[in-house]
């Protein structure tokens, strides 16, 4: 039985991801407008309710071709952005990793998405998803040791409290050097570099990746952003009109002033960046990270 359903198992995962992402859009859009997520059902800009099957995620959108059923207002791009972007990070949570990293993975990684997008509208990241994410970090390394442990010792309540520990450090010091490092740049450049956001953000990334994580969340954020950002800008200058508009959704109450066109000196969300940092380590860098770590540990200890 289990072999026959094997075969299909990774698009279940891709459209289980699908499925988050659409209750992602959800949350994405009421959680900062402190809207309930139980009902109302969803609605259509002009009002009318969405039926079930015109909400069914990714393939609504295309039969659709992107635009309402009862008023042809085009729906955001962004919706169908975010649920392809849950279902592909969930298939490479699964294809990618073992059994535990690929469950906690994709919890991690709609925390990291739900962040990104709310941080792109709002400029916040709600402490649901921050202060949230780090409680649940801190658990699910209780429950599920191998989490942050490579080899077990085989004493459950053992591993698990050596877990907690390592997420706890991990929170920690993820939190406390991006609070450094917004001291620092708040002195430098005597302006507001950081949002608080941010810095919960890192202590939820350090309580899932543990201290090497937020550390290469950070930097490994830092710099894709600052190349994403300079060729975006690099766009601009050549007179190609880039825009934020298609993964960015216009709230209907903004909190702050966010421009469509990135300008030198304009605040970026730092949010997505670091999500972006440790989606990257978590799927991808997780054991070169902390291979790198320990050889620099070798070195300095002999
Ligand atoms: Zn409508």
């Amino acid at each position: 039985m289990y072999d026959l359903i094997l075969p299909y198992l990774p698009i279940f995962i891709f459209l289980l991801g699908a499925c988050v992402g659409s209750f992602l859009n959800v949350c994405i859009y009421r959680i900062p407008e402190e809207r309930s997520l139980m009902g109302p059902r969803s609605h259509c800009r002009c009002g009318k309710p969405i039926t079930w099957y015109d909400n069914i995620p990714l393939i609504s959108w295309f039969i659709l071709r992107g635009k309402a059923r009862c008023c042809k207002k085009p729906f955001p791009f962004r919706y169908f952005v975010v649920e392809a972007l849950t279902g592909v990070l969930f298939l490479l949570c699964w294809v990618l990793l073992s059994p535990v990293h690929a469950w906690v993975g994709m919890v991690f990684m709609a925390i990291l998405i739900a962040s990104t997008f709310i941080d792109l509208d709002h400029m916040i990241i709600p402490d649901r998803f921050t202060i949230g994410g780090m409680v649940l970090g801190v658990v699910l390394s209780g429950m599920f040791p191998a989490m942050h442990l490579d080899t077990l010792s085989g004493v459950f309540l053992l591993d698990s409290v050596h877990a907690v520990l390592v997420s706890l450090l991990g929170a920690f010091v993820g939190s406390g050097m991006i609070l450094w490092l917004a001291l620092i740049t708040e002195a430098v450049l005597n302006k507001d570099a950081m949002g608080f956001g941010d810095v919960k953000l890192m202590g939820a990334i350090g309580a899932f990746c543990g201290w090497q994580g937020s550390f290469f969340a950070l930097f490994g954020g830092a710099c894709c952003g600052t190349l994403i950002i300079a060729t975006v800008m690099l766009g601009q200058a050549l007179g190609l009109r880039l825009s934020m508009k298609a993964i960015k959704e216009t709230p209907r109450k903004k909190t702050k002033d966010v421009s469509d066109n990135l300008e030198w000196g304009s605040s970026v969300p730092f949010g997505p960046w670091l999500a972006l940092g440790a989606a990257l380590y978590w799927l991808f860098f997780r054991v070169e990270t902390l291979q790198f770590l320990s050889s620099i540990e070798v070195v300095f200890t002999q």
